[in-house]
């Protein structure tokens, strides 16, 4: 397969030639049919960093905005769970290299920071965070989570290896749309994280590598 066979957009095909990315993993050649059928439908996924999951569920994200009006530009259509800010803020950097060619695409990272440099609106089209952060930003309407059409839990494992995460990350999918497409990462399935993905993401298709 290659990316063109995909039915992805010419500029985000442009984006991806920019990163040298010339043909898809094994993991996006297996994840994207199923991640951009319509109607969209949930995945869980087995896959370890460094096979190229991060452009797998960036590539879908990317290839279900829509950037036409301002409005929606500064309005979240996805969000991306991630376990630590290091990891949310990798993914950012992908997401902002992949997708440079779009227009009035903006990125919010929500990470814990000190006040003075928290923002007190998450005015941008793809948000990437932490747990807790992410849901005190939906508690205090610092970030609208009314039109969030994609969910992404990255490092599902990780996430569950620490306490409490877990949790959060159902408390946050419980303030989103009952209708959002969720999609699920982890290295390794352990029984717990399989009962929780299965939580998590209903009824999903599911790929292991
Ligand atoms: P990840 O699994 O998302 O942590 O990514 C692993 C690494 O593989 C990153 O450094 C990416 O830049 C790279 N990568 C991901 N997909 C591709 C691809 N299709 N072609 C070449 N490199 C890739």
């Amino acid at each position: 397969t290659n990316f063109e066979d995909l039915g992805l957009d010419e500029r985000i095909l442009k984006g991806l030639s920019a990163m040298n990315f010339r043909k898809p993993s094994k993991v996006q050649e297996r994840a994207l049919p199923l991640l951009m059928r319509n109607p969209p439908s949930n995945l869980v996924g087995q896959s370890q960093s460094g096979t190229g999951k991060t452009a797998a569920f960036t590539l879908n994200i990317l290839s279900r905005l829509d950037l036409s009006s301002e409005q929606s530009q500064k309005t979240p259509q996805a969000l991306i769970l991630a376990p630590t800010r290091e990891l949310a803020r990798q993914i950012v950097g992908v997401i902002q290299v992949m997708g440079q060619f779009l227009d009035g695409l903006i990125i919010g990272t929500a990470v814990p920071a000190d006040s003075a440099t928290r923002p007190t609106q998450m005015a941008c089209s793809v948000v990437v965070g932490t747990p807790g952060t992410v849901q005190d930003m939906i508690k205090k309407r610092i970030m609208n989570a009314s039109q969030l059409k994609v969910l992404v839990l990255d490092e599902a494992d990780n996430m569950l290896d620490q306490q409490g995460l877990g949790d959060q990350c159902i408390r946050v999918k419980a303030m989103l749309p009952r209708t959002i497409q969720v999609v699920l990462f982890s290295a390794t399935f352990p029984t717990h994280v399989h009962r929780y993905a299965g939580k998590f993401a209903p009824d999903a298709n599911e790929i292991t590598l």
